[in-house]
């Protein structure tokens, strides 16, 4: 058994404690809108307002989205004294290249594209990669549908079909004439979600479209409750939709860019290859040159996109030589 295997083991102990604990000292309930290092911002369940609150060091750090139990201090700061069992931890590595967690409790994560600038498929296969292993649901969401004619439109429909194919959902969708906005509200209500894309996809102007007129997106909560009194850049906000669920905004993610993944988690992103893979000679086939490799044989007969394949293979070296132990 690993030490960090004990000490998660520890931690769930000392949290099973405090939950028991929570239930006795009548703590009130609440979910973190932001958070910047020791301190958070923690929206009241019951009163809908905002408290800035520290946490203790046994908890092992607190992020926007987690739903905690908290103690109000009139006058000071609130302390949270319990997490509630997360479902999902976004976590990417700091500057220095420690994992950090970034945001909890995401279920869904959109991934978003556009005609202009071009997608680029590979950073597609990644980000499904990325958000299945938080786990979350992965949506593509296709913006400025709007610059596209029939015949556009159509194209874009051929190239997304490796991946609508192996059952992910797309929504064509315009933030500019509205287009779309509805169903992606229907999508949206219910669940925590992220949007993720290259720069220019229009990321800012799909939240900017769902919020009331004049919402700030830019800018975090934290620093508009001047918890530090300076700006953050890294932090997490999560925004409430008016037409329900919530939208996490984590500006240092936005791009699955440097994202680091499993081995099982890539192949849980190339359904197509896994099973094919079920009738490889080998239980350990790696798909590159054994003999009776049915995923190259699929490939050869066209079942199998050459491109996904190779992308298959990149992101499964990526992720045998850089996967941290963390
Ligand atoms: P972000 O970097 O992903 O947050 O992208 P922005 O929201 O800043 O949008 C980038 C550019 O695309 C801006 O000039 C937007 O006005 C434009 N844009 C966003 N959505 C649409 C759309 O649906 N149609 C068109 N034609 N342009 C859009
Ligand atoms: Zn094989």
């Amino acid at each position: 058994m690993s030490k960090r295997h004990l000490s998660d083991q520890q931690k769930r102990h000392i949290q099973q404690r405090r939950a028991q604990e929570a239930d006795n000292v009548a703590l009130r309930t609440g979910l973190v809108v932001a958070h910047h290092g020791k301190q958070v911002l923690v929206e009241d369940t019951q009163t809908a307002e905002r408290h800035p609150c520290t946490f203790r060091q046994t908890l092992g750090g607190v992020v926007t989205g987690d739903r905690v139990r908290w103690q109000d201090n009139p006058g000071g700061k609130g302390t949270v004294e319990f997490v509630e069992p997360r479902v999902s931890v976004l976590i990417r590595p700091d500057t220095l290249g420690k994992p950090r967690m970034m945001a909890a409790n995401i279920d869904q994560v959109l991934i978003t594209l556009s005609p202009v600038p071009e997608p680029n498929p590979s950073v597609i296969d990644r980000a499904i990669v990325a958000t299945l292993d938080l786990p979350a649901h992965p949506i593509l969401l296709v913006n400025k549908v709007d610059l596209l004619d029939a015949a556009g439109r159509e194209q874009m429909r051929d190239f997304l079909r490796e991946w609508t194919d192996i059952g992910i959902s797309a929504l064509e969708l315009s933030a500019s004439t509205g287009e779309g906005l509805d169903t992606l509200k229907g999508m949206l209500d219910g669940h925590e979600s992220l949007f993720v894309g290259l720069s220019g996809v229009g990321k800012s102007s799909i939240v900017r479209a769902l919020l009331p007129e004049g919402s700030e997106v830019a800018v975090g909560a934290i620093s508009e409750h001047s918890l530090e009194g300076r700006h953050t850049t890294r932090t997490s906000t999560l925004y409430h939709l008016p037409s329900g669920g919530d939208v996490v905004d984590a500006p240092g993610i936005r791009d699955f860019g440097v994202w680091e993944m499993t081995p099982e988690a890539v192949l849980r992103g190339f359904a197509e290859i896994q099973e094919a893979a079920q009738d490889c000679r080998f239980a350990n086939c790696t798909h590159r040159m054994e003999p009776g490799c049915a995923v190259k044989q699929a490939v050869e007969d066209g079942r199998i996109s050459e491109r996904r394949y190779q992308s298959y293979l990149d992101l499964m070296e990526m992720a045998l030589s850089k996967h941290w132990e963390g």
